[in-house]
């Protein structure tokens, strides 16, 4: 019997996305307040949708939010890992890599009282160690490549090619890879931004456009596979305001109207693991 899952994840950035890689930094206000009214919005949709979804968070943000925290993992929805102040693996050092890794960690059990069994590197940017580092520390899973659209894999370790410019990769690992795709991520649909070397996201959809794509992805993966998995990513301070809520909304009618069985990031991951390849 066919299963289609399907993954909401919400990246819970707030103002800790400034540290990233855009060369302007976003309009004031944009990540800060409409980050914290975004999210109020799309926990009482959640809530109202009866689904759960999987947050990603920078430390000092959950810290800023401790109640948020707790509430969110009260109602049944999962937090991941997403580094601690937002900037790139790939732009650190292992020793500093993993110091932020390890704060990240400490602040999500103190406040949820578990450890986070998922992280995805902020702007899905991993450094040659990530994977490495990821399983040194129990995680299950990683949701930052691109290796696949609807099937998770197993992540590699880097196997001495951390530039990517062959088809060479290391040996396949116990880290399930979540797989995500800039195409269903809201972001670069809806917002406009200036990316180093003259790069640039359009954004601005219109609400039809928008729902029509992610639709797309849904029907093309439950056309083509028995059992697979769309890892849509939001973002409060995008999808939790104005038409791209109603967007969002009418997405997650679509899906439980066409089959999709709504899941946690952590969820999907064990499942994959009985559909993906055993490591030999
Ligand atoms: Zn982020």
């Amino acid at each position: 019997m066919a299963r289609h899952l399907v993954c909401l994840t919400y990246d819970f950035d707030a103002v800790s996305v400034n540290n990233g890689q855009a060369t302007t930094s976003l309009a004031p206000g944009l990540a800060s307040w409409s980050s914290y009214y975004g999210l109020d919005r799309i926990l009482s949709m959640l809530d109202r949708e009866r689904v759960r979804g999987t947050f990603f968070a920078a430390g000092p943000i959950l810290s800023q939010h401790a109640d948020t925290a707790r509430a969110l993992v009260g109602d049944g929805h999962e937090i991941g890992h997403h580094g601690w102040d937002h900037r790139r693996p790939n732009n650190t050092d292992r020793r500093a890599e993993e110091e932020d890794l390890l704060r990240g960690m400490e602040v999500i059990d103190t406040l949820t009282g578990r450890r986070p069994s998922g992280y995805r590197s902020p702007s899905w940017g991993h450094s040659p160690h990530t994977v490495d580092l990821l399983l040194a520390n129990g995680f299950v899973y990683d949701s930052s490549l691109m290796g696949h659209d609807h099937r998770p894999y197993r992540a590699r370790v880097s196997g001495g090619n951390p530039s990517m410019t062959t088809d060479v990769y290391g040996a396949p690992t116990d880290l399930i890879e979540m797989p995500v795709n800039w195409s269903i991520d809201d972001y670069t649909r809806n917002e406009w931004a200036a990316l180093p070397g003259g790069l640039a996201t359009l954004g601005f959809k219109i609400s039809r456009d928008l729902l029509r794509g992610w639709q797309e992805d849904y029907e093309t993966m439950a056309d083509s596979e028995q059992w697979g998995v769309v890892v849509y990513t939001f973002h409060p301070f995008v999808s939790g305001q104005g038409k791209r809520m109603l967007a969002m909304e009418r997405l997650i009618r679509y899906l439980r109207d066409n089959g999709a069985d709504f899941v946690t990031m952590s969820e999907a991951a064990r499942e994959a693991g009985a559909h993906i390849d055993p490591i030999c």
